[in-house]
């Protein structure tokens, strides 16, 4: 038997485990019940959403032998089928790899034959938006009046691109990034199925570092795992993902802002010795610089928000620095993010933001 990396095999079979999509999914379990199918579908949303896998499952639904379904059977043979990809009456084209006219008229001349063993004959059209101009013609005349039994589900990352004439006879379904608490969420259940032993707070780390993909967030869990040696632990993801702790980024932003110099050299003696994800790190302390900002406005709604260890731990800062200044400090990182593409290393530019920072303190 193959491994299945986990980006395929937890790749989602049924409707609800597209995680953080509640409106579109409402929308196409609505349309299926009303019996309001749509001809021509068009997906966007960020890479590794759960585009091709919307595109799948629209497919499987509307030709699922017990009948237009948002709960496909699963077992007829149109839902097994269409689960291995081999679904006779669903094609899919990538149209990265076949921007050319003369291949999308080739499978356009398919359109005239009937559907073998479905309701629907259904195109699934992948990163539409890499097609040329002359193939969205073709494709243009097909959309003004495609035949009954055919069903066009189109997908693109750059919905931008997609030609007006193409947009207005689409039914567009727009996906979300995923938040970070759905992906958490879906992490556990995989795992706990998985029968793998995993820390919360390394999910918690992975989940932040997707980019609000859950299939970034599971190829990183799959390395996580080949790491922990089939378990997931924090401080190896943390190492793996260059992550600057939460409670160091607290250290130095007080050592900050009471000038202190050898601390300062410190972290940075510190973080020489591993490799640091520095985006992530100017990121992790514009949030905190916004949540003390917020603590100071309204310190009894954070009682709710933080953990008690924290909201000590932000009471005390607070009343060690003026709004004033934090404001100043949060410009500082955030036009300082703008240098780590120009700076000959991150690292160096990171230095080079927090001396500017450090000489803010001691003026
Ligand atoms: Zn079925």
């Amino acid at each position: 038997m193959y491994y299945k990396p986990l980006t395929l095999k937890w790749r989602p079979k049924h409707f609800h485990e597209l995680i953080g999509q509640h409106n579109i999914l409402k929308l196409i379990e609505n349309s299926f019940l009303l019996k309001r199918i749509q001809s021509v579908y068009l997906i966007s949303g960020i890479k590794g959403i759960g585009k091709t896998s919307l595109a799948r499952l629209i497919a499987k639904g509307l030709n699922c032998k017990n009948g237009i379904t948002f709960r496909p059977c699963q077992s007829c043979c149109n839902c097994q089928e269409a689960d291995s990809n081999c679904f006779i009456d669903l094609i899919e084209i990538d149209a990265a790899s076949y921007t050319k006219i003369e291949y999308i008229k080739e499978v356009l001349d398919t359109i005239k034959y009937s559907p073998s063993k479905g309701r629907y004959k259904i195109y699934i059209i992948d990163e539409v938006h890499m097609l040329s101009k002359y193939s969205f013609n073709a494709l243009l005349k097909i959309l003004e009046e495609p035949p009954l039994h055919t069903k066009f589900i189109l997908a693109t990352t750059e919905i931008y691109k997609i030609p007006e004439t193409i947009f207005s006879r689409c039914f567009h379904l727009n996906l979300q990034p995923i938040r970070k608490k759905y992906i958490i969420d879906r992490l556990k259940n995989i795992l706990t199925l998985e029968n793998v032993y995993y820390e919360e707070y390394a999910l918690d780390l992975i989940a932040q570092s997707s980019q609000k993909s859950m299939r970034n967030a599971l190829s990183l869990t799959e390395k996580a795992l080949i790491l922990g040696n089939n378990k997931i632990l924090s401080n190896l993801v943390s190492k793996m993902l260059g992550i600057v702790h939460i409670n160091e980024i607290f250290n130095l932003f007080e050592a900050l802002i009471l000038s202190n110099k050898e601390q300062l050299i410190s972290f940075f003696e510190i973080c020489a010795k591993k490799i640091v994800n520095w985006d992530d790190f100017l990121i992790k302390l514009l949030i905190l610089i916004h949540q003390i900002i917020l603590f100071q406005i309204y310190p009894n709604k954070m009682n709710f928000i933080l953990k008690k260890e924290k909201y000590i731990r932000f009471q005390k800062i607070s009343k060690k620095i003026s709004t004033n200044d934090l404001h100043n400090y949060y410009q500082i990182f955030l036009k300082g993010r703008q240098e780590l593409t120009y700076a000959p290393e991150q690292k160096i530019a990171v230095e080079m933001i927090i001396l500017r920072a450090f000489l803010y303190s001691i003026n």
